[in-house]
């Protein structure tokens, strides 16, 4: 991973180091205060203070930094690749996923600790544009554009144009690394010439191959995004469909094809939400974590660590010992019943996650959580495109949460069932879930990013989602 050195004159430094304690300083008394997490409230006064901040922190790493955005799949991928480098025995800097504007990745870099190597940095794809000529990245890994927070970007498309254009600021020797089976996001960038992932469902993998090998492949409501050709718009035809808008197509107004990436996982099996087995890169991939969405974030991580210099056997073995994050797919142990915690936060990646509880045996009760604080967005409706129905189908007890607890209720009634319980408090929710679950049942929580801090917080006693992504 041979990069160049940066210059380190001892001025720059003091003045870094001190501007870095004035934020850790009002950090620490918003904590104290209680205004907040104290996670941005510190990158704000230091931006204020000191524009060039941030710039100068990440000149200073040697292997450069790491960009990951795009609409789903952030914090897990720039998770797995901080994995990789880690197994490398680089340290590595990096954003909490909750803090991926400007001021969260300032204050990524406060901590007195200055021995980072490399930096992975989960950024909003609304940040990017600006960030990305600040942070000047080695390599940007962009993963998908589905519908998200209605409230801020409304159509997949104005993701897109953004992604597009924070791609064109990209240094001329970085890498670009971006999701071939998205035809939206791959249309927009293809000139550019990045170097595509995919991922391919084997016939026996078990896997939801909708419309695999057939031109008409069918649409779920949850999959209800705009398909239609950059170029020309026609209706997009898909030949192969992994997950809600992912996959491969074709125009026949205008010859426009999706491509097959350069890096290809093939999902050779999966067991539910616990494990998925994947070909990539001529190795086979036990990973711990279930679901078509953790496949490309896998492919996506191995791709740039590949990318980076690093050999295919040595960043799949890392993956092997990959450790979820909060919330994703993280399992707990409550009231002598496992949790399984999922994030869900728009159709498409709560479509994938439902489809997983659907195929995993274990589930013996299901907890559906949704909030509206402003770490999720306001806007709720997009429960209403989401695949409700299927879960529905389980035989299994089922409990509606969140602050929008009765929101939710009322989009699985029509889905087919009224919920056992409605339950706000996020602990008796969760309590009400573990009660009617089979003593080696499994208790499944899919829940909003908010709900799920309210859960875990109830749980353990503490809403710090962890100290793992601080800088080491
Ligand atoms: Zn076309």
């Amino acid at each position: 991973m041979a990069h160049d050195s940066p210059s380190r004159s001892p001025l720059p430094c003091a003045i870094d180091a001190g501007v870095a304690a004035v934020g850790r300083a009002a950090g620490a008394l918003s904590r104290f205060a209680h205004v907040g997490s104290g996670t941005t409230l510190p990158g704000r006064l230091v931006n204020l203070i000191d524009s060039g901040f941030l710039a100068r922190r990440i000149a200073r790493l040697e292997q450069g930094a790491v960009i990951v955005s795009g609409t789903n799949g952030k914090t897990t991928t720039a998770s797995m690749l901080r994995s990789i480098l880690r197994a490398e025995g680089l340290a590595v800097a990096a954003n909490t996923s909750g803090a991926n504007l400007a001021a969260g990745v300032v204050s990524a870099f406060l901590s007195p600790k200055q021995d980072a190597a490399v930096g992975v940095l989960e950024i909003d794809e609304g940040a990017l544009p600006s960030l990305i000529r600040e942070i000047r990245p080695r390599l940007l890994v962009l993963t998908n554009v589905f519908r998200d927070q209605l409230d801020r970007f409304p159509e997949p498309e104005g993701v897109a144009s953004r992604l597009r254009i924070a791609a064109e600021r990209l240094p001329a020797d970085s890498i670009l690394v971006a999701n071939a089976d998205d035809p939206l996001l791959w249309a927009y960038l293809e000139d550019l010439d990045p170097i595509g992932f995919s991922v391919i469902a084997s016939p026996d993998s078990g896997a939801d191959q909708r419309g695999a090998g057939g031109a008409g492949a069918p649409r779920l409501a949850a999959d209800a995004e705009p398909e239609s050709c950059l170029r020309c718009g026609a209706g997009l035809v898909f030949t192969r469909r992994t997950m809600a808008g992912l996959g491969s197509a074709h125009c026949d107004g205008c010859g426009w094809g999706s491509t097959v990436g350069r890096y290809v996982a093939t999902l050779v099996s999966r067991a539910g939400i616990e494990a998925s087995v994947l070909e990539l890169c001529e190795e086979l991939l036990t990973l711990p974590l279930g679901g078509i969405h953790n496949a490309y974030n896998a492919v996506a991580a191995v791709a740039a660590a590949v990318e980076l210099g690093i050999a295919p056997h040595r960043a799949i073995s890392a993956l092997e010992a990959f450790h979820p994050r909060f919330g994703r797919a993280e399992e707990l142990l409550f009231d002598d019943r496992h949790l399984w915690l999922a994030l869900i936060k728009n159709p498409a990646g709560a479509g994938s996650v439902i489809r997983d509880v659907c195929t995993d045996r274990r589930v013996g009760a299901v907890v559906v959580a949704i909030s509206d604080r402003d770490a999720d967005g306001r806007d709720v409706s997009w429960i209403w495109d989401t695949e409700f129905e299927r879960l529905v189908t389980l035989e299994a007890p089922l409990v509606a949460g969140g602050t929008r607890g009765a929101d939710t209720a009322v989009r699985l009634k029509y889905a087919g069932r009224v919920p056992d319980v409605v339950q706000a408090d996020p602990l008796a929710a969760v309590r009400a879930a573990t009660r009617s679950c089979p003593p080696d049942g499994l208790v499944a929580v899919l829940g909003t990013y908010a709900a799920m801090l309210d859960i875990r917080e109830a749980l353990v006693g503490d809403r710090s989602t962890r100290a793992e992504d601080e800088v080491e």
